[in-house]
Order: C-alpha cells, then structure tokens, then sequence
C-alpha cells in the first residue's frame, strides 16, 4: 500500500525532532496529518484532503486562518522591514487598544508568548510584593516554564507526565494549588501563609475544557486575594478576546492586578502580554528593578498583525454574537441518551466523555478518554479536525459558514 505523504513526512521527522514534532499536543498516532496551506475555516493536508478545522491553532485564530485583513496588514508591514531593535509606532497603537479594552491594564510588556508573559508575570508579582509564593490551579496551564509545571492540562496531562523531568522540586514547592471553583480550599491555603504573593488563574478553564466559573465564583476570588494582599494574575492567553472584548475579566466583571494575553493579540503571529496596575508595572525594568527584556518583543510584525485583528474585531462586534449561536447550534446537535455532557461558552465549546459538565481538572479527567479517542477518529474521518485531546478546547472562528457549522453539527450526531 502507498504510505501517505503526511506519514512519510513524519518518518523523517521523527529522526530530526523529539517525537518528530515542534509542540507535544501535536503528535497524532500513529502520524499527525501535515498542513499544506489554510484558510478560512479549512486546511489543506499534504495529501489533498480538506479538513474543517475546530482546533484554530488551538486559539489564537478567531477570524479564521490567513484572514484577509491580518494577510494585507502583514504584508504591508513586511514592505517596511519586520524588525528593528528599536522602540516602533507599531507598539504604541496595540498597547493602546489593549489598555482601552481592559480597564484593569493601566500600562503593558510585549513579550513573544504566552509562556513568556505568564513567566515575567509571576516574577513581578514576586518583585512587587517581595513573597516567594504563588497559588495555581489544579490542572490549569500556563505555558512550559518551571514554576507552573505541575500536573498542567494540556500536554503534559495527556502524555500522562504531570510532572516535568528537569523540574527541581525546590522551585515547584513554592507553587501551590487549588481546585477551580473550590473557594474553601483557597481560603484554607491563603489563610495558613503570609508568603503568598499571587493567585494565578485562567478565569475560564480553556486547557483542560473549557470549564467555566460558577455563580460568583470569580467575583469571590477577587474578594478573598484583595483581602489578603495577594496579587490575582488573570492568565487570559486564550480568553482574551474570545469570549469578547476585554476578555473573561469584563464578561465576569472583576478587575485583576495584572493580566496575561496572547494567542488572539498577536494576529496569528508570536505574542505575548502582561499588564495591569500602574504601580506593579512600573516596577518592570527599566522603570523598576524586576527585570524582564527580549530581541523579539514588540517586533512589528506582530504588532501590525495584531492590530489589525483588534481593528477588525472592534469594527464587526457582532461576530461574537454569531459564534456564539454557533456553538449553540452544534450543542443542540448532539444526540440525548449518551454519557456525555457539551460544554461552551462563545466560540469555545467541548464535548466531555462523561455525565454532567466538569467543575475542576478532578472531574475532567474522569472523562472516558478512550471513547474519545474513538470519536476523534470518526470526527477526522467526516473531515472535522478536533483538537486530538479530551483537554483541549475546541473552537470555532468567524470565517466558519452556516455550511461548516451544519457540517461539523452532522457529523457530531453522527459520529456518537
Ligand atoms: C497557550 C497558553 C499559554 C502559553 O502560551 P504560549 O504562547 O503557547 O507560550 C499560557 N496560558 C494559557 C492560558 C494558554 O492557553
């Protein structure tokens, strides 16, 4: 039988790179499926096959791939050079869409990624309030550095390693953690320390669901952290912009110390922010002593991409409207009778594996991963590209027709 050129590809690859692969979410067994091109709501694999995506580069992609706005802002700041090593225009427009979109970011730090940001984040939460520790919770994801390498989502949950090698356990016993939507158990830690300099949290679980905040539950959060001087870090890499402008903090209606983004702000392009209240960010060098720096950050390509995308997303608001009607669609879609529950919020959408929605990483992993796997597989087969994990989010962007919509619902029916 002829191999496929997407296997082939892989063959090669595995020789080349760990597991042949640039990020361990993306290797399929028994090969992942390589891109050709994308756009809109579709890739093109190496073998000619379309597919409808639902991963959208696992966030960042709410137009959809190559959107033509993103497309001609590149290319026009590409004509004028794509990096400098010196402060650009560019860096001002998208700091000032940023500030005026979440009132609780007075002053912000381009950084190249979400793992960056989240990373400089807890290190000037640290500088600010001179406290060693920090709380996180169970399961949530804040990219691939040390100090929050604790039974992550994502990756590290689904290649069955919640713990990192390499990781030394002295900076990780300065990470505590706490079950999403567990208020007491927030409390109970907070209460027993005055060491605790931040409380670092997705405020909609995106890396192991979604899972969302019960009534109050985030309002609450605010309440005990500002009691107890302890900074809240709202990590909002992937809600940021998904579920509206200014994210799940304005949805929610509460105002963190800082904020982390991504994925969205940058266009499709490398990216990351951290920002918040004026006193904690000045403290960020060269204004302060914590010092944070980077050859790519800020870059204009970036910058340009992610204007654009704002520009584009303050323009057509209604486009969050309409995602959201979307996913209510593929909801109603699903067959009753089966063991599983639908989870959405905006474009963000999930199908558990198991009763009733999950309220903490716990439940979550409770899901039957291996029918799953099986859905997956039936899914791919219809030609709709699921993120290939239970603790990935799916999401839907604006470039997705009622057709794929109809297409992705039929194939959810069917596929169960
Ligand atoms: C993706 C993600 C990160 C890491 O961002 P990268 O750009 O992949 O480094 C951090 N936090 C959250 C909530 C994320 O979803």
């Amino acid at each position: 039988m002829k191999k496929s050129k997407s296997s082939e590809l892989f063959d090669t690859a595995k020789n080349l790179m760990p597991g042949g692969v640039s990020s361990p979410v993306r290797a399929i067994k028994p090969y992942p499926f390589y891109t050709k091109k994308a756009g809109g709501s579709k890739i093109i694999t190496e073998d000619d096959e379309i597919l409808t995506d639902c991963c959208m580069a696992y966030g960042p992609l709410l137009l959809g791939h190559s959107p033509q706005c993103v497309k001609e802002a590149i290319r026009n700041q590409v004509e004028k050079g794509w990096i400098y090593g010196t402060p650009s225009e560019t860096e001002i427009k998208l700091a000032k869409i940023i500030i005026r979109d979440y009132p609780s970011i007075d002053m912000c730090r381009f950084v190249s990624s979400g793992s960056e940001a989240t990373m400089a984040a807890i290190r000037l939460a640290r500088g600010f309030t001179k406290k060693k520790d920090i709380i996180k919770i169970e399961g949530g994801f804040h990219g691939a550095h040390d100090g929050v390498l604790i039974q992550a989502g994502s990756g590290a949950t689904t290649m069955g390693v919640p713990d990192s090698a390499g990781v030394i356990p002295d900076i990780v016993s300065h990470t505590a953690q706490v079950p999403y939507n567990d208020l007491e158990s927030l409390e109970s830690i907070i209460s027993k320390s005055d060491d605790i300099a931040a409380f670092i949290i997705e405020p909609v679980m995106g890396n192991v669901g979604p899972i969302l905040p019960g009534d109050d539950y985030l309002q609450e959060v605010r309440k005990i952290t500002k009691e107890n001087d302890v900074l809240l870090i709202c990590d909002e890499v992937i809600c940021g912009y998904r579920v509206g402008i200014g994210g799940a903090q304005v949805k929610y209606n509460i105002s963190p110390d800082l904020t982390t983004l991504g994925k969205i702000v940058g266009g499709g392009l490398p990216i990351g922010v951290f920002g918040g209240r004026r006193d904690i960010m000045e403290m960020v060098a060269p204004a302060g002593p914590v010092y944070q720096a980077g050859t790519f950050s800020g870059n204009p390509l970036s910058m340009s991409a992610g204007i654009a995308m704002l520009e584009y997303i303050h323009k057509n608001s209604l486009i969050y409207q309409k995602l959201d009607e979307n996913t209510r669609i593929i909801h109603e879609s699903i067959p009753k009778g089966h063991s599983c529950s639908f989870v959405r919020l905006g474009s963000m959408f999930k199908l558990f594996f198991r009763d009733s929605p999950p309220r903490n990483y716990i439940e979550a992993k409770q899901s039957d991963t291996q029918k799953f796997g099986e859905f997956w597989k039936k899914m791919l087969k219809e030609g709709i590209f699921l993120p290939p994990s239970q603790f990935e989010t799916n999401f839907i962007s604006s470039a997705h027709t009622d057709e794929d919509i109809e297409k992705i619902a039929g194939a959810y029916s069917r596929c169960l």
